[in-house]
């Protein structure tokens, strides 16, 4: 049986990452993923500031961009109504994940860590420490990182199930073309779906467009995206619509057991407002690696866990406020609202545009809303008489 210190399953951002920097720490790394690469991946595949600053940190070099993917122009609208652009936004990248992902990847592989990519799981025993692979091999491992995002099997095989039914999002995609829509401007319709958004993302061949939201408050998801197709001016048959869960506010408060350790969706670390997950993929997955080399080297990998977490609790808490804020953008109630103050306010449309960026985060936001709730409050007493 071959032995490694770490495995990581799963070479998406979180798994590329923590693959990457173990395998440079000089560590023996193997890295499997059931889809050899380049492989599709259903995602707006838009990269945030914050996300890029992650990259530089674990890759040690700037996120490489082609000029026409950076994008500046952030157009917001509200049930079909313009709802405010921001014409000078802090940069966003529109990639297609099946390029960026093979080129995290590769830099894994590069770094050192044994290619087992084209590779299923068959079996997990966390008491031996090792994995059987669906091609028969076994592997033993110091640390496992399970980076296998939403659907995760080792966060199945650990808990008995890969997400929270009742917490989960979902999100629904197609590539479109779209020439009528303006290839640098990343649009966003608030209350495209319930408790989410639509988005259209333009790439160098097609624009990217979907809905997503709490899975539980869309039964009918679909229904959703062919409005917000017909809104958007696009014919599309419904059987073009590609899903995907989305971890869209299911934190998992315990990520792992012991010396196996969940990273980026397999975590639940998505963005409970704006549905951001590949940042916070690739920084996990970079904490994750941290706790596994320090566990490691004292001897003790069964601490890499509580290491990982003490890691994770910044993250974790700005996380929980996002939770806090989301009622209060996405409640029926206060939607109307919320979006009327935000289409007025340059200043609340900046704010969540800087949390994007890495450069605020949702606790400051949440203050500076609280100290603006009795405005709110009035706004949506007087819209209510209006509607009235
Ligand atoms: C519709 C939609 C739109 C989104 N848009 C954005 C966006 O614009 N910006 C953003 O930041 N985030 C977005 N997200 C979230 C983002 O896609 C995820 O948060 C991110 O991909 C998480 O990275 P990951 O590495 O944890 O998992 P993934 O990227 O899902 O990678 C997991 C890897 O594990 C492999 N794998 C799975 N199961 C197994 C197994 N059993 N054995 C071996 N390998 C396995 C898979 O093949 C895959 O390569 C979106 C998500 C959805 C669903």
């Amino acid at each position: 049986m071959a032995r490694f210190d770490v495995i990581v399953v799963g070479a998406g951002p979180a798994g590329a990452a923590a693959a990457f920097r173990a395998a440079r720490a000089g560590l023996s790394v193997a890295l499997v993923d059931r889809k050899t690469f380049p492989r599709d991946k259903l995602c707006g595949g838009l990269v945030t500031g914050r996300a890029r600053a992650h990259y530089a940190d674990i890759f040690g070099h700037p996120m490489p961009f082609a000029p026409d993917e950076r994008k500046t122009v952030v157009a917001f609208h509200h049930r079909g109504r313009p709802a405010g652009v921001i014409a000078d936004a802090p940069p966003l990248c529109a990639t297609m994940r099946r390029e960026m992902d093979a080129a995290l990847c590769a830099q894994a592989l590069g770094a050192g860590a044994q290619d087992f990519t084209g590779q299923g799981v068959a079996a997990l025993d966390t008491g031996a420490r090792n994995l059987t692979l669906a091609s028969g091999p076994v592997l033993g491992y110091g640390v496992l990182i399970g980076a296998d995002g939403v659907n995760s099997q080792i966060a199945r095989a650990l808990f008995g199930q890969s997400f929270d039914r009742a917490r989960i999002g979902f999100g629904l995609e197609i590539e479109a073309e779209a020439p009528h829509l303006p290839h640098d401007t990343v649009r966003i319709d608030l209350a495209a779906a319930r408790w989410g958004y639509g988005w259209a993302f333009p790439k160098r061949h097609s624009t990217t467009i979907g809905v997503g939201g709490i899975l539980g408050k869309n039964p009918d998801l679909k229904r959703a995206m062919a409005a917000y197709c017909d809104l958007l001016g696009l014919k599309v048959p419904e059987a073009r619509f590609k899903g995907q869960f989305l971890p869209f506010g299911d934190v998992r408060a315990r990520p792992g057991r012991g010396a196996v350790l969940l990273a980026g969706d397999a975590a639940g670390l998505v963005d409970p407002i704006t549905g951001e997950g590949i940042g916070h993929a690739m920084a996990s997955g970079g904490m994750a690696a941290l706790a596994a080399i320090d566990a490691l080297g004292e001897g003790q990998p069964e601490t890499a866990l509580a290491r990982y977490r003490a890691a994770l609790r910044p993250l974790h808490r700005d996380l929980r406020m996002a939770r806090l804020l989301r009622p209060l953008l996405y409640l029926p109630a206060t939607e109307p609202a919320f979006a009327h103050a935000f289409a007025r306010s340059t200043t609340l449309r900046r704010m969540f545009l800087a949390q994007m960026a890495g450069e605020a985060e949702y606790s400051g936001i949440l203050w500076r809303v609280a100290a603006r709730l009795p405005r709110f409050a009035l706004t949506m007493v007087q819209r209510r008489r209006i509607e009235e």
